[in-house]
């Protein structure tokens, strides 16, 4: 309220200004409209630093310092009457939109190589619509294709910027951009129709310094307002629709290479060569811009999928992985007539862990264990996976089952080694290892390997635990070792 009452009593004073110095009145106004997105300004840049997001803020108050520049500069050049000042002044009115442009075109996901990209495209864009700008505001004042071509430009990059800000708001998945996107749909949506009187509706002859300049105050006054308020929006938006959200971020690389075509086409009349440049840069950078996303899709691509195959407590391979690559051996093990063996290890007395110790602990130990397991499994071929709860399963490639049950064995000693405190009668933390070797009664069956690992850790857990066993031979750890006597 505060707020609103300030921006109504800015409001007064700027039509009374107007009013009670007429013969001021135009610089007294354009003082007003450069102070006034100076402050919405100044206003967006606290809001960058307080609350966020950063770079779509500081962006938006960019475009308010340019348009703030603008004016100064059209103010200028009321007092001195030099061309150039007038060009230089319309060409940072444009310009204002090009902060803007590069905050819809860059995706929320945007990493710095996609956003420096972007960065280059929109400096690009900036500098066709300077010399676009130039190229139809220094033509003769009664030839109307200056007025008409600036006024499209306008025009389409206030719609622009619109239709893009709304569809950011709907499609934003983080709440802070969303309600970024929702403010700098509200300043637009004023903006354009602001513009669209002031650039059409309004006589050319009215000039500054009318009451028709209060209009010209409100986006500014309502952005400065909205960038000042806290954010109550967030809670009152759904989740965005999962399709739009996905369209809008495949759509993104293309949303700055086509305004430079667009800007380029406009342009083609005047500046022919330009406009072919503005072309190549169009498409070299939407190339490079797919390029980069395409490089960052497949990284996450991959990055999923390690996820999707990885274990999230121990790290090492999960079941889903564990079911591939055990199918997978067994098949190219019964093709090629190659050994493959399997160990099921368990860790003893777990339960117990949890219970006297606390799930944490036992969480910890599990991960511990699943640690060690897997720097005395480095082979390459090898594979450490998390069967389920507390068991573990290694699959050892080309190993004959006496070799296996040796490593086996190298296994259970280095748990045995590690002494990880666990509850009494047991003083550390051991396992009991069933080892499985594939034969060709199997036919390369992962099932009848499995259920024969299976039945190689009861045995041993039935023989007293912390122990190994392959077929009904123990091997390790309880029972002296008995290599010799195996195959
Ligand atoms: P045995 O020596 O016969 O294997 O006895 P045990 O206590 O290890 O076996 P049991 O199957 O009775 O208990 C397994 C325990 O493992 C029960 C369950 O709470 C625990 N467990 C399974 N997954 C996890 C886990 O992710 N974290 C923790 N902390 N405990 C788990
Ligand atoms: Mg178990
Ligand atoms: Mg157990």
């Amino acid at each position: 309220m505060p707020v609103f009452l300030l921006a109504v009593s800015i409001l007064l004073v700027h039509g009374l200004l107007i009013g009670f110095f007429p013969a001021q009145g135009q610089y007294l106004s354009l003082l007003m409209l450069t102070l006034l997105p100076a402050t919405a300004g100044l206003s967006s840049l606290w809001r960058a630093r307080a609350h966020g997001p950063l770079h779509e803020w500081r962006a938006l108050s960019l475009g308010m310092a340019l348009w703030s520049a603008a004016m100064a500069v059209h103010l200028v050049s009321t007092r001195y009457d030099a061309a150039w000042l007038d060009v230089a002044s319309l060409a940072l009115f444009v310009l204002y939109g090009v902060p803007l442009t590069f905050v819809l075109a860059t995706p929320e996901s945007g990493r710095s190589s996609e956003r420096v990209i972007d960065g280059v495209l929109a400096l690009g864009l900036g500098a066709l619509f300077a010399v676009h700008t130039q190229a139809f505001a220094t033509l003769p004042k009664s030839d109307p294709r200056g007025i008409l071509s600036l006024q499209l430009l306008f025009d389409i990059e206030n719609f622009y910027i619109l239709l893009f800000s709304f569809i950011r708001w709907r499609s934003s998945r983080d709440p802070r951009l969303r309600e970024f996107f929702w403010r700098l749909t509200q300043f637009s949506f004023v903006y354009f129709l602001t513009a669209f009187y002031i650039n059409h509706l309004e006589s050319e002859s009215a000039g500054y310094g009318s009451y028709s300049d209060l209009l010209i105050d409100v986006p500014f006054l309502l952005l400065a307002a909205s960038a000042l308020r806290r954010g109550s929006h967030d809670d009152e938006v759904p989740e965005p629709n999962r399709r739009l959200v996905r369209i809008v971020a495949a759509v993104s690389p293309l949303v700055l290479p086509l305004s430079l075509l667009a800007t380029s086409a406009l342009l083609a009349g005047q500046h022919l060569r330009l406009a072919i440049v503005g072309f190549a840069f169009a498409i070299v950078g939407y190339g490079s811009r797919s390029v980069v996303t395409q490089v960052h899709s497949s990284e996450t691509q991959e990055q999923l999928d390690e996820l999707a195959h990885t274990d999230a407590l121990t790290g090492v391979a999960n079941r889903r992985r564990f079911d591939e690559e055990i199918r997978r051996q067994c098949r190219n093990a019964f093709q090629s007539g190659q050994n493959l063996s399997l160990l099921m290890i368990d860790i003893d007395h777990f339960k117990r862990l949890n219970d006297a110790m606390g799930h944490q602990m036992g969480d910890r130990r599990l991960r511990e264990v699943a640690k060690e397991l897997a720097a005395l499994s480095r082979r390459s071929g090898d594979l450490v996976a998390r069967y389920g709860g507390e068991e573990f399963a290694v699959i050892l490639r080309t190993a004959s089952g006496e070799a296996a049950a040796q490593f086996a064995e190298r296994l259970r000693s280095g748990i045995e080694r590690l002494r990880l405190d666990a509850p009494p009668p047991a003083s550390n933390v051991t396992i009991s290892v069933g080892v499985s070797c594939l034969h060709p009664a199997m036919k390369g069956e992962p099932a009848a390997l499995i259920a024969d690992a299976d039945a190689c850790l009861y045995e041993a857990k039935r023989r007293g635990r912390n122990c190994v066993a392959f077929g009904s031979q123990i091997v390790g750890g309880l029972t002296p070792p008995v290599f010799k006597q195996l195959g």
